[in-house]
C-alpha cells in the first residue's frame, strides 16, 4: 500500500529531479496516501499537522498536473489557489513550490498582508500559474480586481482549523464562491472539529479522507526534559545549556513578546547570537530573523507561540520552553518544531514554581511525565510559590542528561483521558484525545 519511493508515485521527471536535489527519496505517510488520490483527480480531506510533509503532499500533485496539462492560453490567470492562515506559512508554501518546481516553467506568487501590495500586484499582472495567499489580502486584491480566479483548477485550504480559529472562515467562503465549481479541492487540517467537517462538506466533492497521526512526533521521538528552576535562574540556566555547541539550532519559547525580546537581548549580551520573532515585529524583521536562523547565522530563535506557528525550519535540534505555555496544546505544537520529518529531537522545559500547574496540565495531556533534570521540588503542589521550589543550582543541569542528577520517573502513561496507553502513535489524535484538540491561538 505504501509507496517506497517518489518514483513509484508516477511524478513527472522534473519533479523527481527536484526531489532528488533536496535528497527526499521516501514519501512521508501523508504523501504516500494523498499523492496517488490527488493524481487520480480525487478531492482530498487531509488530516495532518505541520511537520508531516503535508505541503509536498499537495504541492507535488498540483505541480505534476500543471506540468502535464499545459494551458492553451497562458494569460487566463492562476490555475491553482492555495490559501494559508498566516504570512509565514504562505511564504513557506511558496518556498516549497519554488524548490519542487524549479525544473519547470511555472510561475507562482505569494500574497499576504502587512506589506505594501504593489510588488504583489506587479507579480500578478505578469501572470502566475500558482497563487499562494492569506485570505484577507487576497480578498482585498480581488475587490480591487487585481486577481482573476476564473481559471482555478485546484483549490487548497491549508491548516483549515487555524483558519477557523483566526476568524477567516467567512473570507474563505467568499473566495471559494468566486472560483469555478468544477475544480479539484483539498482541505488540510490538523484536527477535525465539527465546523471543519461542515466546511469540508461545502468545499469538497466526495473527498477521500487521508489521515496521519501527528502526535507520533512528540511522544515517540522527542526526549522531553524539565528543569525545576526559579524565575531568576532561568537566564543563567539557558546560557549554560546553550554553551554546549551540540545544540545547533534552538527555538526558545516564551509566553509573551516582551519576554521574547528580553531573552534574546540577554543572550546577545552573553555573546550568544539570538533573534526574537513575535507579532510586534515587522514582517521584514520576522523574515530576516527566520532567514538568519535557517541559514545558521543565528543559532537561537526566541519566539512566542503565535509567531512560531507554521514555522518550518529543518534540523531544529532543541526546543527550549523558557516559559511553559498556559495552554497545554501549545506545548505539543512547540516541541513539534523539533524532530521534523523523521529526525529525533529534544525538548527542554523550564518550570518555576508558578508554572507547576501548567506542567501538570501538559503531562496530563501528553499522558506521560517529563524527565526531571536536577532537583525535583519536594512536592508538586503548585499553590505555594515558595514551597521548596526549583533550586538555582539546577543551572548546572545540561540537556545531555547529567548522570546521577536525572530523576527518570516512570514514563508510563498515566490515565489521561484518551491518552491511548500502548498506542504506537503516542498521544494519538483520535476523537476524545485532547492531543488532537483544536489548536487555539495562545
Ligand atoms: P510540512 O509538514 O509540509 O511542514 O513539512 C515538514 C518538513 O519536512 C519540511 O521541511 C519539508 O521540506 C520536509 N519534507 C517534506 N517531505 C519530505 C520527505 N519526503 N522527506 C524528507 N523531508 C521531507
Amino acid at each position: 500500500m505504501t509507496q517506497n519511493s517518489f518514483s513509484d508515485l508516477g511524478l513527472a521527471e522534473p519533479i523527481l529531479r527536484a526531489l532528488h536535489a533536496k535528497k527526499y527519496v521516501t514519501p512521508t505517510p501523508i504523501q504516500a496516501k494523498a499523492i496517488p488520490e490527488l493524481l487520480a483527480g480525487k478531492d482530498v480531506l487531509g488530516i495532518a499537522q505541520t511537520g508531516t510533509g503535508k505541503t509536498a503532499a499537495f504541492a507535488l500533485p498540483i505541480l505534476n498536473k500543471l506540468f502535464r496539462h499545459e494551458p492553451d492560453v497562458r494569460s487566463r490567470g492562476a490555475r491553482a489557489l492555495i490559501l494559508a492562515p498566516t504570512r509565514e506559512l504562505a511564504i513557506q508554501i511558496g518556498d516549497e513550490i519554488r524548490a519542487y518546481g524549479k525544473n519547470m516553467h511555472l510561475r507562482h506568487a505569494v500574497i499576504f498582508g502587512g506589506v505594501s501590495q504593489n510588488a504583489q500586484v506587479n507579480t500578478l499582472t505578469r501572470g502566475v500559474d500558482i497563487l499562494v495567499a492569506t485570505p484577507g489580502r487576497l480578498l482585498d486584491l480581488m475587490n480591487q480586481r487585481h486577481v482573476k480566479l476564473g481559471a482555478i483548477e485546484f483549490f487548497v485550504l491549508d491548516e483549515a482549523d487555524r483558519m477557523l480559529d483566526m476568524g477567516f472562515v467567512r473570507d474563505v467562503r467568499k473566495i471559494a464562491s468566486a472560483i469555478p465549481k468544477k475544480r479539484q479541492s483539498l482541505l488540510f487540517s490538523a484536527t477535525m472539529p465539527a465546523d471543519i467537517a461542515k466546511l469540508s462538506g461545502e468545499l469538497l466533492n466526495d473527498p477521500v479522507r487521508v489521515e496521519v497521526t501527528p502526535q507520533a512526533t512528540p511522544v515517540e521521538r522527542i526526549d522531553q526534559q524539565v528543569h525545576h528552576v526559579e524565575t531568576n535562574a532561568k537566564i543563567p540556566l539557558l546560557a549554560d545549556i546553550l554553551a554546549d555547541s551540540s545544540l545547533s539550532r534552538v527555538i526558545v519559547f516564551t509566553r509573551t513578546k516582551h519576554r521574547a525580546n528580553k531573552v534574546a537581548d540577554q543572550l546577545e549580551r552573553r555573546g550568544i547570537n539570538a533573534d526574537a520573532i513575535h507579532g510586534n515585529k515587522s514582517q521584514g524583521a520576522r523574515q530576516r530573523a527566520l532567514k538568519r536562523f535557517r541559514d545558521g547565522e543565528s543559532r537561537v530563535l526566541v519566539a512566542t507561540d503565535i509567531a512560531a506557528r507554521g514555522i518550518d525550519v529543518d534540523g531544529v535540534s532543541h526546543v527550549i520552553n523558557f516559559e511553559l505555555p498556559n495552554i497545554p496544546d501549545s506545548y505539543v505544537h512547540r516541541i513539534g518544531r523539533t524532530a521534523r520529518a523523521g529526525a529525533s529531537g529534544m525538548a527542554v522545559s523550564f518550570c518555576d514554581s508558578t508554572e507547576r500547574p501548567y506542567l501538570r496540565d501538559i503531562e496530563r495531556l501528553i499522558g506521560s511525565r517529563l524527565t526531571v533534570i536536577g532537583d525535583e521540588p519536594a512536592y508538586r503542589a503548585p499553590e505555594k510559590a515558595s514551597a521548596n521550589s526549583g533550586h538555582p543550582n539546577n543551572a548546572n543541569g545540561k540537556p545531555g542528561n547529567k548522570p546521577g542528577r536525572k530523576r527518570n520517573r516512570s514514563r508510563n502513561r498515566r490515565g489521561a483521558p484518551g491518552g491511548n496507553p500502548g498506542n504506537n502513535h503516542g498521544g494519538g489524535n483520535q476523537g476524545g484525545n485532547r492531543n488532537g484538540a483544536r489548536r487555539r491561538a495562545a
